[in-house]
C-alpha cells in the first residue's frame, strides 16, 4: 500500500554530517514515500534527452514554456527536484543511468571509451536491456546521436536498434537526426504492436550543440526579458567566452550554420547579443524536444498503453551556455549535472503526482524501477547497482555523485583539469574533490551560482564530504580491458564524427 509521509526535516548535510540542525539548516518540507511492487511485468519506456539542462524546462522553473508535455506527464507522475547526473558527458552518463554504476565502476570516464571497444557488460556490470532481455521482455532502442551509437556498446540487450546513420554524412549539423525523425521511428514501432512486455529506449539530441531549431521552432523564443536576467543572474562574460575557446568552438555554439556551408569560418560578433540568440535557439531546441515527447506519450495513450507502463524521462547532462565561461558539458557545475527526472509509475504503486525534494542521482534510476519489479532479474540489478531504491523507505544517502571528464577537446589544455576532479551535491553544498589540488565548497542555500568558495570556513564539512568521495571511488572499481586487433571500419567513422562534433582530445 502506498504510505506518503510528509516531515520537515534538518538539511540533508547535517544528517550526512550526524550533527544536530542550525536554524540555517531548515528546510520546509522533504515528501518521502512508500511504494509498492506491481503484479506482472510492465512494459517500460525511457526516454533520455541530450544535454538537457533541468532549468530551461518550465516543469522546473523556467519562466518560459519551454515543456507543457513533460508537465503533463509530472501530472500523473512522480518529479525529482534534484536530481544530479554521475557525468557531464554522454556516454558515461548514459552508462550510470543504465546500469545504475558510477562511471569508474562501468568503466568509461569519457566519450573516447568506445574506442577500446565500447561498454563491456559483465557480472556486476549488466545493463538494464540484458536483464529485461532474459527476463523476457522484448527491447528496441530509438538514439539520435554519435556518442551513443552502437559502437559505444549501449546496444546491449537490444534486439531492435535504430540510429543515425551518422557515418555517411558529411557536414556537423547532419551529425545527428531531429526528434522528430526518431519519434516517428519509435511510433511506428509501437503502433506495430510490439510483443508486451517490452523495454523501449527512446534518445534525443536536439538540446545538444549546434542548436539549429528547424522550422517551425526557430522563432518559438524570440528575444525577450528573461535573456538579460539569465545573463545577469549566471554572470555570463562574453568577452571571456572569446578569449578562451578557439573558432571552432565558437562557430559551433553562436554559428549555427557552420559546417553546413563549408569553407572557412566567419564569426558573427561574440557579445550579449549573440549570447541571447544561444539561449534563445537553446530554449527551442527544448521545445522541439517536448513535442517529441508528447507525441510519443500520445502513441502510448491511443494504444492504451499509458496508464500501465512505467515511463522514465530524465537526461545525460546539461549545457553551461555560458556559465561559469563555460560554453558546453563536461563539467559538472549545476548548469552541467542537474537534470530533469520524472517517472510515471502505473497504477496504485505509489501515489501520484508527487514531487520529490531529496537529492537523488541517476544511478537510482534503475533500482527504483527494479525494485517496482521484483522479478529474478530485477534482484541481480539490484545487487549491482550503486544507486538506491528511493521509495524504499530507507533511502538516507542524500548526495550525489559526479565526476568531472578527462580532457576531450584542445582547448581543454590549459583548463583545470590536471588531475580527476570530482564533485558531490547535498542539499545545501556542492563539494569538489581533486587529488592533485585544492577542494572547493559552495553554499547553494546562499550561493547556488556556485560563485563563494567558503572551503575555508567549514573543515568539517568539508572532511566528511571528501570520505563520502572516497568512499566512492574505493568501490568495485573496473577498467575495460584494450581493443586488440586493427580499428575497424565502424570505429573509425566513429572517431572521425566525435572530432567533427568537437571531442577531438584524449
Ligand atoms: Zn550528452
Amino acid at each position: 500500500m502506498t504510505r506518503i509521509i510528509s516531515i520537515t526535516l534538518c538539511s540533508l548535510t547535517a544528517l550526512a554530517l550526524g550533527t544536530s540542525c542550525g536554524d540555517s539548516e531548515d528546510r520546509d518540507v522533504v515528501v518521502e514515500g512508500q511504494a509498492g511492487r506491481l503484479g506482472g511485468k510492465p512494459n517500460i519506456v525511457m526516454v533520455t534527452v541530450d544535454t538537457l539542462r533541468a532549468d530551461h524546462l518550465s516543469a522546473y522553473g523556467h519562466s518560459r514554456e519551454t515543456s507543457p508535455h513533460l508537465e503533463r506527464l509530472a501530472d500523473q507522475g512522480v518529479l525529482f527536484e534534484a536530481a544530479f547526473s554521475t557525468m557531464g558527458t554522454t556516454l558515461p552518463a548514459h552508462l550510470s543511468i543504465m546500469t545504475g554504476l558510477y562511471p569508474h565502476q562501468h568503466g568509461y570516464v569519457a566519450n573516447h571509451g568506445a574506442m577500446s571497444g565500447g561498454f563491456q557488460s559483465g557480472e556486476s556490470r549488466r545493463a538494464i536491456a540484458e536483464i529485461l532481455a532474459s527476463d523476457g521482455y522484448t527491447t528496441a532502442a530509438f538514439v539520435s546521436g554519435p556518442t551513443v551509437s552502437k559502437v559505444t556498446g549501449l546496444d546491449a540487450g537490444f534486439q531492435h536498434w535504430d540510429q543515425h546513420e551518422f557515418d555517411k554524412l558529411q557536414s556537423l549539423s547532419s551529425t545527428s537526426r531531429h526528434s522528430s525523425v526518431t519519434t516517428d521511428r519509435a511510433v511506428a514501432w509501437l503502433e506495430a504492436g510490439p510483443e508486451e512486455p517490452f523495454f523501449l529506449w527512446v534518445h534525443y539530441w536536439d538540446p545538444h550543440e549546434p542548436n539549429i531549431p528547424p522550422a517551425p521552432y526557430g522563432g518559438q523564443f524570440p528575444k525577450g526579458s528573461i535573456e538579460e536576467q539569465l545573463i545577469e543572474d549566471r554572470k555570463i562574460r562574453p568577452e571571456v567566452l572569446l578569449e578562451r575557446f578557439d573558432d571552432e568552438e565558437l562557430a559551433r555554439l553562436f554559428h549555427p550554420d557552420w559546417g553546413r556551408e563549408g569553407g572557412d569560418i566567419e564569426l558573427p560578433p561574440i557579445d550579449h547579443d549573440a549570447v541571447v540568440d544561444l539561449l534563445n535557439r537553446y530554449d527551442s531546441d527544448v521545445y522541439a524536444t517536448d513535442v517529441a515527447l508528447g507525441r510519443l506519450m500520445d502513441c502510448l495513450e491511443e494504444q492504451g498503453l499509458f496508464d500501465d507502463s512505467i515511463l522514465v524521462f530524465t537526461s545525460d547532462h546539461g549545457q553551461a551556455l555560458g556559465q561559469h565561461d563555460w560554453l558546453e558539458h563536461g563539467r559538472i557545475q549545476s548548469e552541467n549535472v542537474h537534470v530533469p527526472l520524472v517517472i510515471h509509475f502505473p497504477g496504485e504503486v505509489i501515489q501520484q503526482p508527487l514531487r520529490v525534494e531529496d537529492v537523488v542521482s541517476v544511478v537510482d534510476i534503475l533500482p527504483t524501477i527494479m525494485a517496482r519489479l521484483g522479478t529474478d532479474s530485477a534482484r541481480e540489478l539490484l545487487t549491482q547497482a550503486s544507486g538506491e531504491d528511493i521509495f524504499s523507505g530507507e533511502y538516507l544517502r542524500r548526495f550525489a555523485f559526479s565526476q568531472r571528464s578527462v580532457r576531450e577537446r584542445d582547448w581543454e589544455l590549459g583548463e583545470d583539469t590536471d588531475g580527476l576532479k570530482f564533485g558531490l551535491t547535498t542539499s545545501r553544498w556542492k563539494y569538489y574533490h581533486r587529488p592533485d589540488g585544492a577542494d572547493e565548497l559552495y553554499d547553494l542555500s546562499t550561493d547556488s551560482g556556485e560563485l563563494i568558495d567558503v572551503a575555508a570556513e567549514h573543515p568539517e564539512v568539508m572532511e566528511t564530504l571528501e570520505r563520502h568521495v572516497l568512499a566512492i571511488l574505493s568501490r568495485r572499481p573496473f577498467t575495460p580491458e584494450a581493443r586488440q586487433g586493427p580499428e575497424s571500419e565502424e570505429l573509425k567513422r566513429f572517431r572521425e564524427t566525435l572530432g567533427k562534433i568537437g571531442y577531438t582530445g584524449e
